[in-house]
């Protein structure tokens, strides 16, 4: 039995038994297995101009794909979306379909129901990786060396193109482990079974990519060494700053941001070792919010709640998200702003303002209220944190043309921490990938 409830007062570790956890961080979306992947395939009418592939932000030939499954071919269909996504398997795990392939899947206009693409995507994959087959393999050696900083999707990405047109790659990463939010971020029920670091193992199959960790542009290295040590540079830095709530209060304890708490639930050998509130309160509209929330419940928290500034219509998170946390037992609480955050010490109580919007525009009511909270996690977005100086910005972003060539010859920037893009693990790989290719036709020339 655990020490602790879901009622032991305060925060706290162990309040489910292994069992309860373990049933609680399953797979979200189960493997199929292969007649179920069968079945699911003869759904596809495999479209002439296919809406899924417009809408998928790495283009992925879907119903070739699909249509490789159904003749039995899971191997040549995981080649087919590995060629234009190298982390199709992550993708197929965390993309959210519902807004993305799947919501203009003609099955989705004209009965409701699309065809699975995500988990079709899965079984492919997951065939040829449990296979231990990488099908790519290097071009001849260039002599170009380049550093890509940061190992998140962008960075993987880039590097992974790179080094199958034959040059060599340096991969840095400041913390001690690659993949970016794969491994520190993604809700741990999307990503099971040490997912992210096999993939990545398995990205690294094709030779030619030399991974530092640990080491950090700005503390470790400079953009200017870099420079000068290799033919190109590509940043995949995402965004590793958290905002400010900006309310009185902000720094009782209990007050952490959802990041945070992720990154530990993620790392975490054992669940039951993860403090959790009684009542925990997440302040915020994105995934990274419905993620924290999900996750508490999940731990054992009695009472959850997202407190969001704007309409339901208005949050980053999907529908299928907000669904999936009220499902759980979140309770989302829309339009209403933080004022301040009260207790002795640590956090007690946090108030609140609603609020109304006009034109976009945010008004507190005047009216407010408390909610209980031992607990209460920030995720209202993450920002560019470290970028080297001399870099030109767009908003709070590293300005990037389509392809990522930053204001600077020879640094290339894409994921997060570039301009453009919509934050998903699909776009960053997009966008690393092309940046590789960019810098691949400069560098020989091309350009
Ligand atoms: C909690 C959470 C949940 C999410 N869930 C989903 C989801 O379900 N589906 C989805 O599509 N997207 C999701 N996202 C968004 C998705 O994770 C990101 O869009 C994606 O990881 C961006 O990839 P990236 O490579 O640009 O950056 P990151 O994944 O952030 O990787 C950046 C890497 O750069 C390293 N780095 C940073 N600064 C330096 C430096 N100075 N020197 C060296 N290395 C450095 C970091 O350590 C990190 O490894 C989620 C994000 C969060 C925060
Ligand atoms: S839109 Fe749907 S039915 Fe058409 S090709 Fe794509 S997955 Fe198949």
């Amino acid at each position: 039995m655990p020490d602790a409830t879901p009622l032991t007062p305060g925060i706290a570790p162990g309040r489910l038994s292994a069992d309860a956890l373990s049933d609680n961080f399953d797979d979200l979306h189960p493997a199929y297995a292969p007649h179920e992947a069968a079945v699911a395939a003869d759904r596809c009418y495999f479209c002439h101009d296919a809406p899924c592939v417009t809408a998928c932000p790495t283009d992925i030939d879907i119903p070739l794909f699909i249509r490789q499954i159904q003749t039995g071919t899971p191997e040549a269909a995981a080649k087919t979306i590995l060629s234009q996504n190298i982390l199709g398997g992550m993708c197929a795990r965390v993309c959210p379909t519902e807004t993305l392939c799947e919501e203009v899947c003609v099955r989705e206009a004209a009965e409701g129901k699309p065809v699975e693409i995500g988990r079709l995507q899965r079984f492919a994959t997951d065939t040829l990786m449990g296979a231990g087959k990488h099908p790519f393999t290097r071009a001849a050696d260039t002599g170009k060396r380049v550093a890509v900083v940061g190992a998140g999707p962008a960075g993987l990405s880039c590097a992974h193109r790179l080094a199958m047109h034959g040059h060599h790659v340096t991969l840095l990463d400041a913390r001690p482990k690659a993949g970016g939010l794969n491994e520190f971020g993604i809700a741990a029920y999307k990503s099971t079974d040490e997912f992210a670091a096999k993939e990545v193992d398995w990205l690294l199959q094709i030779g030619g990519i030399t991974v530092e960790t640990n080491k950090q542009l700005g503390r470790d290295v400079t953009l200017e060494a870099l420079q000068g040590d290799y033919d190109a540079v590509f940043l995949g830095i995402g965004l590793t700053g958290v905002n400010a709530l900006r309310a009185d209060g902000e720094d009782k304890e209990g007050v952490s941001d959802a990041v945070s708490f992720i990154a530990d639930l993620r790392q975490a050998g054992d669940l039951a070792q993860i403090p959790v509130g009684r009542n925990v309160v997440v302040i915020g509209g994105g995934m990274t919010a419905v993620d924290a929330a999900v996750q508490s419940k999940l731990l054992g928290a009695e009472n959850v709640t997202i407190v969001y500034r704007r309409g339901l219509d208005q949050m980053g998170a999907s529908k299928f998200e907000q669904d999936l946390a009220t499902s759980k037992g979140v309770r989302i609480i829309p339009n209403a702003q933080p004022v301040a955050v009260h207790g002795n010490g640590a956090v007690a109580e946090a108030e609140f303002e609603y609020t109304t919007s006009k034109d976009g525009t945010l008004t507190g009511s005047g009216e407010t209220f408390r909610i209980k909270a031992d607990q209460l996690f920030k995720a209202i977005g993450q920002t560019l944190n470290g970028a080297p100086d001399g870099l030109e910005l767009e908003g709070r972003k590293i300005a990037v043309s389509g392809t990522g060539a930053t204001s600077v010859a020879g640094v290339w920037a894409g994921g997060d921490c570039a301009s453009g893009g919509d934050d998903l693990t699909v776009t960053a790989v997009a966008e690393g990938r092309d940046a590789a290719e960019d810098i691949h036709s400069t560098l020989m020339g091309g350009n």
